[in-house]
């Protein structure tokens, strides 16, 4: 049999079946996972620091000679151990130190070898090194482990970083040359990348460190392309179907306009010409648009409906929570009193807590078409639903829903317009590439009168200081909400933590106060009881745990404590503080949190700093990384292993025009030069062959 790159992994020279099941473990099944399972650092051992020469607060590698070794502990009661070698190479020694992991004073042996890898710290009067990473030099794979860079791998189980090395090595021998790079030539050529075999050769095993950049660059590339094509050739396929050309003008819009209480901005304008625009279009619209909270999404939305309305379309307007949809359904009944009565509008709000006689009835009326607007949760979605012209789609907080849930509502109609919401703004070029087949419109600013938010961050012992601006919004007769994170995996503790404070906020430090508790546990309709109390203002201040992150919209809700904020991402944070500052006072908004990781302090700090929205998207992005903030399996990005949208913009970019240009001229990946790709793409999305059907 032909040994190609997607044999199992088994087949490689020195693995066996043992091996094999430590590989999958860590994901790598064929040859193939293995060449694509990048180190995670690589260091420069071409010449080793010399220990007389270090300094405090280098980052080095040494290679020395173990001399004595020490170990004490574990201490019985605080479970404490230190682990202590004395290490010399031909001009110095220094000392290496290990915390807790008593098990290390057996494994060294003084004689011993090592490379290790660590920061060079200052202990009293002398330097030392505390948890450096460590290396012991053996005979075998010298040659790729000294005198060269070398790469660093997160290690599967009881693997050591020398023989997955060789295992590498012997992968890149024994299978790169037969390996073909699936890259179309001319793609390479215009853009300057390295072919496969050297990428991969020098991902691994570096010939210089400009070889390895140009190895990450072609890897990234690669990543990116293939992450792009689906999605540019969804859009060419929605192009070529016929949509709903729509009229945009009409009484009824203008009357819905003229209503209002008060004045488009000029972004909400802007923005709403550009949906227009798409819909008099006989294409089908696939528009994103994005906004802060409260920027008015929800009202230009309305103005769509209006649209696809007035010629006798029905649409469908779908939120992701319960509370939500109401929210909407009452904003927008009462926005489109202003129209004559001839003109009304018959809308409905659909929910799985709807019950099941009304649902009869409310299905057979949205099937002959008697109501032209249905609000509702992802109950839009059942089967049962069946619209008679639904002609306009929209979703909001899209992000909420998964890719499959978001493509259903359409379907219920001949190709609809679609509007997608989000109030998790990404910066636009960020988003013209990750949304690729959406056209993206921006609201940025927010209507005039808003008073910003003041955001402080203040510690744990200085939580009375965070009641006192409490109180004093209470005394002026406004709400508070503190919100208390529940994370779903420590469930039973966080929940009795919330209830727990709620009980003695109640007794000691607001007594004077009616205090409520809200939580995702409670029913639906205990939620919307204590939510419908907190907004008539039978409750001043609303104990809640993440259940408010979306939803409600309060104006004399004027002061917001986050407790354990450092337990929430930073545009969860920002959502949470968008509820309010709705009305026409100041409000504060209060973190605390001993923010003991970095990147904790790096999200606080990004909270009392930024109020705009896109801001805090790219701090976000900057701190987390984009895997996590875009929600890996939601958008496809699982495929992202180096390729960083972030950093490599101008690389992602390129990758997209050239997948726009391969599948304008091969649509369906016929050509030879293209059968390569094709299979890979097969292989890394398997459902890549339904878009590809012409049709
Ligand atoms: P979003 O959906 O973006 O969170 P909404 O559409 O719910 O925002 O608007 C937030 C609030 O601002 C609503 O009470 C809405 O009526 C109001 N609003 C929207 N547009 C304007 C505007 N141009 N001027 C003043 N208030 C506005
Ligand atoms: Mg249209």
């Amino acid at each position: 049999m032909e040994k190609t790159i997607a044999c199992p992994i088994r087949f490689l020279k020195g693995v066996g079946p043992k091996r094999a099941k430590v590989f999958a473990k860590a994901g790598i099944d064929t040859v193939e996972d293995l060449l694509y399972y990048f180190p995670r650092r690589y260091e420069d051992r071409t010449n080793f620091s010399s220990i007389a020469k270090l300094k405090e607060g280098q980052v080095i590698t040494i290679r020395a000679q173990v001399l004595t070794k020490r170990g004490t502990g574990p201490f019985y009661r605080r479970g404490f151990s230190i682990t202590e070698l004395t290490v010399a190479d031909k001009t110095g020694k220094i000392s290496c130190v290990w915390f807790n992991q008593p098990y290390l004073k057996d494994y060294f042996k003084v004689g011993q070898d090592l490379i290790l890898y660590g920061k060079v710290e200052r202990y009293g009067n002398r330097l030392q090194m505390a948890n450096p990473e460590f290396e012991p030099v053996s005979e075998e794979g010298e040659s790729l482990s000294t005198g060269r860079i070398v790469p660093i791998y997160s290690l599967p189980e009881r693997m050591t970083q020398r023989t997955l090395r060789s295992f590498i090595k012997h992968a890149l021998d024994e299978h790169l040359p037969k390996c073909q790079d699936f890259l179309p030539y001319d793609v390479r050529s215009r853009n300057d990348l390295l072919n496969l075999a050297r990428s991969l050769i020098n991902i691994h095993f570096p010939e210089s460190p400009e070889m390895q950049k140009k190895a990450y660059e072609r890897l990234a590339f690669e990543e990116f392309f293939l992450f792009q094509l689906p999605i540019v050739l969804r859009k060419l396929k929605r192009k070529e179907k016929k949509g709903i050309a729509h009229k945009a003008v009409g009484e009824p819009l203008n009357n819905f306009i003229a209503g209002l209480a008060f004045k488009l901005t000029p972004s909400q304008e802007k923005v709403l010409a550009e949906i227009k625009n798409d819909m008099v279009d006989v294409q089908a619209m696939q528009r994103l648009l994005q906004g802060d909270v409260g920027s008015g999404k929800t009202v230009v939305a309305t103005a769509a409906a209006v649209i696809a309305i007035q010629g006798g379309y029905q649409v469908a307007f779908m939120a992701p929570t319960e509370i939500l949809a109401k929210q909407h359904f009452e904003k927008i009944s009462s926005q489109l009193t202003a129209l004559s009565s001839e003109q009304k509008i018959k809308l409905l709000l659909l929910t799985s807590s709807s019950n099941k006689k009304d649902k009869e009835k409310i299905y057979k009326n949205i099937k002959e078409g008697k109501i032209d607007l249905v609000i509702g949760t992802h109950a839009l979605l059942e089967e049962d639903v069946k619209f008679k012209n639904l002609g306009l789609v929209v979703i909001d907080e899209q992000h909420k829903f998964g890719v499959g849930q978001r493509a259903l509502l359409p379907k219920k109609g001949a190709n609809p317009d679609v509007l997608i919401m989000t109030a998790t703004p990404i910066p636009r070029t960020l988003a013209i590439t990750l949304y690729g087949d959406l056209d993206v419109s921006i609201i940025n600013e927010l209507p005039p009168g808003r008073i910003p938010i003041k955001t402080a961050h203040l510690g744990e012992n200085e939580r009375e200081k965070a009641y006192a601006i409490a109180r004093e919004e209470l005394r002026k007769g406004n709400q508070v909400f503190i919100i208390y994170p529940v994370i779903e995996e420590s469930y039973a503790l966080d929940i009795s933590g919330a209830k727990k404070m709620y009980e003695e906020l109640k007794q000691k430090q607001f007594r004077e106060f009616k205090v409520g508790l809200i939580h995702g546990r409670l029913k639906q309709e205990e939620q919307d009881a204590i939510m419908l109390k907190f907004k008539n203002k039978e409750l001043d201040i609303l104990v809640a745990t993440t259940v408010l992150e979306v939803g409600i919209d309060i104006p004399t809700a004027t002061c917001m404590i986050i407790e354990h904020a450092e337990r929430f991402g930073l545009s969860q944070l920002h959502q949470l503080r968008g509820r309010i500052g709705r009305g026409r006072q100041e409000s504060a908004c209060v973190l605390v949190s001993d923010s003991e990781t970095e990147e904790a302090a790096a999200r606080m700090a990004a909270m009392v700093k930024f109020s705009d929205g896109f801001k805090i998207a790219e701090e976000d992005l900057k701190i987390r990384g984009p895997g996590e903030f875009f929600g890996l399996r939601q958008h496809g990005l699982t495929g992202l292993k180096i390729g960083n949208p972030l950093t490599q913009l101008q690389l992602l970019k390129l990758a997209r025009e050239e997948a726009i240009k391969l599948t304008e001229s091969d649509q369906g990946l016929e050509a030879r030069q293209h059968v390569l790709l094709k299979e890979k793409l097969l292989q890394r999305f398997p459902e890549y062959e339904k878009l590809m059907i012409v049709g």
